[in-house]
């Protein structure tokens, strides 16, 4: 089966994955979810996920 639009690409880590979370329009797969969910504030990969997001909506907002 080959249904594009059942596999996302992950914003974190850039993996493809079918099991993950959607937070407005970003996609986030079920492991780094759990990284997030278990990391606290002043972790790195908190910090990391955020510039992703940071540049992600820099991105989204080239594009509209
Ligand atoms: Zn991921």
């Amino acid at each position: 089966m080959t249904e594009g639009h059942n596999v996302e690409k992950c914003s974190v880590c850039e993996l493809k994955s079918q099991s993950g979370i959607h937070i407005c329009d970003i996609y986030i797969c079920e492991t780094c979810e759990r990284e997030i969910v278990n990391s606290d504030v002043s972790d790195e990969f908190y910090k990391y996920y955020l510039q992703k997001l940071r540049k992600l909506k820099h991105s989204l907002l080239n594009i509209s």
